[in-house]
């Protein structure tokens, strides 16, 4: 593996065991980080471990079901005794269960909420302080705390009040915590892409999941990779410099 801006720091990549989570364990691993991979599916965290491992890198797996309250200070804790440090966080784990307020279930809102809000807090209130510490202690000087939003944090459509309400608000605590953090030099920024080709529409029932195909089967998908290249961008800028918001859509969508 050549040198690079990342080595020997840490990174914690929520919902690494596939799609977009599991591309940017990939691509920050090839920067040099080393990476706890974070998910409930063991036997693919396993395999994205596997990857890096090919790649040259290094990556733990770090199983967990991070809506469970107790369990973001385990996280932490785990990647912290494991990997020493922690220089990166990038909160991406995140579900989308697309339906009316007429048809949907409280408890797919409440699903959405404690995913995309709550989990995202309690991992980021657990990790500050050593984002704050690595900042002051490695050869960077700089920490990093990437928010995975979407296009849906910034246009609301039918269908999507509740992700839409995750991902907007999730644009402002990003803005918020970045003012909080600047002097401590833990850069926050929030990546917003628009389609990508995951396994995010598999948790739609039937229709709506075909509704949702039907409705951007004009467009070529972004890939999980170009995500990881945007977030691999903005944490390997030198400390003077931070990309704080990045949208990425796909060429041919117009929302
Ligand atoms: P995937 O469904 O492929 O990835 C979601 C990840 O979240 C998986 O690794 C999943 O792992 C993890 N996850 C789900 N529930 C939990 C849980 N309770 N505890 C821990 N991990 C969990 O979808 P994407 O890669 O597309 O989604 C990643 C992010 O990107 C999300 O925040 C999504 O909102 C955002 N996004 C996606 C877009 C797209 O078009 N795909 C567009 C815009 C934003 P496991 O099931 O193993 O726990």
């Amino acid at each position: 593996m050549p040198d690079s801006t990342l080595d020997g720091a840490v990174a914690l990549v929520t919902g690494a065991s596939s799609g977009i989570g599991a591309a940017t364990a990939r691509r920050l691993a090839l920067e040099g980080a080393t990476v706890a991979l974070v998910a409930r599916r063991r036997d693919r965290l396993d395999q994205v471990a596997g990857a890096i491992a090919d790649q040259g890198g290094t990556a733990i797996p770090v199983e967990a079901d991070i809506t469970d309250p107790q369990s973001a200070d385990e996280v932490v804790q785990r990647a912290l005794d494991r990997l020493g440090r922690l220089d990166i966080l990038v909160n991406n784990a995140g579900i989308m269960l697309l339906n009316s307020a007429l048809h949907t279930t409280v408890e797919e809102w409440d699903r959405m909420v404690s995913l995309n809000v709550a989990a995202l807090l309690h991992i980021t209130h657990a990790a500050v302080p050593y984002l704050i510490d690595a900042a002051a202690t490695s050869p960077r000087q700089v920490a990093d705390l990437v928010n995975v939003s979407s296009t849906a944090g910034r246009v609301a459509r039918p269908g999507s009040s509740v992700y839409n309400l995750t991902k907007f608000g999730l644009q402002g605590f990003t803005e918020s915590l970045r003012q909080e953090l600047l002097g401590e030099h833990v850069r926050v920024s929030v990546v917003e892409p628009g389609t990508v080709d995951t396994e995010l529409v598999n948790h739609l029932g039937d229709a709506t999941r075909d509704a949702t195909r039907r409705q951007v089967s004009g467009i070529e998908a972004l890939r999980a990779s170009d995500i990881a290249d945007a977030i691999a961008y903005i944490v390997t800028r030198e400390r003077r410099m931070a990309v704080n918001e990045m949208l990425v859509r796909a060429g041919d969508q117009t929302w």
